[in-house]
């Protein structure tokens, strides 16, 4: 069930009180349109009715897909601490609930961050495993070692042929490249994690970034 709250925010910029619809739960077997308002940046935003700047409202959103078994529960934070603490959180509330047991067979990930709810919806959208993209992502990074700490690795699509696009950003100046995985490179990650055993499901909550890809590849 999707739920919401409505509230009045003043615009960062301005300062003009704008009335904005904040949403808590998506759940997109009813809720089409408000899906497509995530994908598209602005659930949860505040555009201003005076001054047109756009700002994410930092709330919690739980996105709740039945039909693909996925379940995003989106805690913004930028402190690592916090995060940390509201995962574990989220991990035991869920087991003394017994939504955990409810959730077999469900992909499960906890996210801070508003960009990478985005990409998340992305990825399971186009039928890949986040967990082959994200070891995608640090490959791609680790072609210049040097840099690999500069930059941060995005999913962008996937193509028609089953190509897989990664848009790299530099973090100092900002500039963006994209580079091309072949379908046979994410078929044959994506057999290498499953034989070592990666599941496509999950056990419990799980967050899957860099952090994990560079656990995978022994980092
Ligand atoms: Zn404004």
């Amino acid at each position: 069930m999707s739920l919401n709250t409505q509230e009045k925010l003043r615009c960062p910029k301005c300062g003009c009180l704008n009335d904005i619809t904040l949403w808590q739960s998506l759940t997109v077997s009813d809720s089409l349109d408000l899906k497509q308002a995530l994908l598209k940046g602005e659930l949860n935003v505040l555009i201003c009715k005076d001054c047109g700047s756009r700002a994410i409202v930092p709330t919690p959103l739980l996105y709740h897909d039945e039909e693909k078994k996925l379940m995003l529960s989106f805690m913004p934070t930028e402190n690592a601490e916090e995060a940390n603490k509201q995962f574990e959180s989220i991990k035991s509330s869920s087991k003394e609930s017994g939504e955990l047991e409810e959730l077999k067979g469900y992909n499960l990930r906890y996210i801070s961050d508003y960009n990478t709810l985005l990409e998340k919806l992305l990825i399971f959208d186009s039928g890949l495993s986040d967990k082959t993209i994200e070891v995608i992502k640090l490959m791609v990074l680790l072609q210049e070692p040097d840099m690999a700490d500069k930059r941060t690795a995005l999913f962008g699509k996937r193509y028609d042929d089953g190509s897989i696009e990664i848009m790299v950003r530099n973090l100092d100046d900002g500039a963006v490249f994209t580079s091309k995985a072949p379908p046979e490179t994410y078929k044959t990650i994506h057999t290498a994690l499953k034989s070592s055993g990666v599941k496509d499901i999950s056990f419990d909550w799980e967050i899957v970034d860099r952090e994990y890809a560079e656990k995978l590849l022994g980092c």
